[in-house]
């Protein structure tokens, strides 16, 4: 079973965690430390024969596109993180059109790619903003993975179809990949693809959750992570004691936990492990599936 393996390109001061403590006039005066991480991760996806898929900040696109360059120059799949970090359920349908055009344009111009994965800044695509997949598919993204079937304070559907599947928006069809999760026994849902978990619980939560997916329900799991969090260099901007732990707990062990993920299962690239159904690519297809 091959997985999903994905990072979400922005900077230490991006995280919606960590924006009530700075704000989008002083981005341009904290430094850089995207070029670095990426580079840690190429290494370490190139020793390990890798390839993933770097859902990538328009804003770090314009500012940073050697760092992109290089992720492009590796193999790597290159997706879209939105423009400016915004959270789509707090943006109107027509603003996150606009957020959306500029990224893509900003990631072309960075490497020459247009992307037609998205991901959400904070898994944004809510019940209450489920309108950004009809705009997404107008706009040429064929797969999307924003959606966490978890409840959680600021992000999640609750109930939503765990794994892959073809939604139908009016603009056609987009594949929705959800990140990993594992069905408790009661019922819940546990989240277990995402960094913070692989950074704040210890090794075998995650792996327990990925292998559960793969052998008992045969499906792949869909992990993330941020460059920020290998990071024990980045300046610590966010504050209070639950933010703070949030944010950069565990941060010294988490290359060595994704070291011995990419060892203990196999990855690739979202459109790799999830290719679009060729149903779908002819003209006028209906959708298979409906969520
Ligand atoms: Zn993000």
């Amino acid at each position: 079973m091959i997985n999903v393996f994905s990072i979400d390109v922005e900077e230490y001061f991006h995280p919606t965690e960590v924006q009530p403590f700075t704000s989008p006039g002083q981005w341009e005066h904290y430094p850089s430390r995207v070029p670095g991480q990426i580079g840690r991760i190429l290494d370490l996806l190139d020793a390990k024969q890798v390839k993933a898929t770097f859902f990538v900040l328009g804003w770090v696109a314009e500012r940073q596109p050697a760092a992109i360059r290089a992720i492009r120059a590796a193999g790597h799949e290159i997706g879209c993180h939105s423009y400016a970090h915004r959270l789509v359920y707090q943006m109107t349908p027509a603003e996150f059109r606009e957020d959306t055009r500029r990224a893509v344009a900003a990631i072309e111009d960075a490497c020459g790619i247009t992307a037609t994965a998205y991901r959400a800044p904070s898994y944004s695509i809510t019940r209450q903003s489920l309108w950004a997949l009809d705009i997404l598919a107008s706009c040429g993204f064929t797969h999307d993975s924003s959606i966490y079937p978890i409840a959680h304070d600021r992000y999640g559907i609750p109930g939503f179809g765990r794994h892959a599947q073809v939604l139908p928006t009016a603009s056609g069809p987009i594949l929705e990949v959800p990140v990993a999760t594992a069905a408790l026994w009661n019922g819940a849902v546990a989240p277990v693809g995402g960094g913070a978990y692989l950074r704040l619980l210890p090794y075998r939560y995650t792996a327990a959750g990925i292998r559960r997916i793969n052998r008992a329900e045969r499906q792949p799991a869909c992990v993330y992570f941020h460059p920020w969090e290998i990071d024990c260099g980045q300046p610590r901007l966010a504050e209070g004691r639950i933010s703070h732990l949030r944010t950069y707990g565990g941060v010294s062990g988490m290359l060595g936990k994704l070291e011995r993920l990419l060892s203990d299962f196999r990855f690739s690239t979202l459109q790799q492990v999830h290719a679009l159904p060729g149903s779908l690519s002819a003209p006028g297809a209906t959708p298979a599936l409906v969520a």
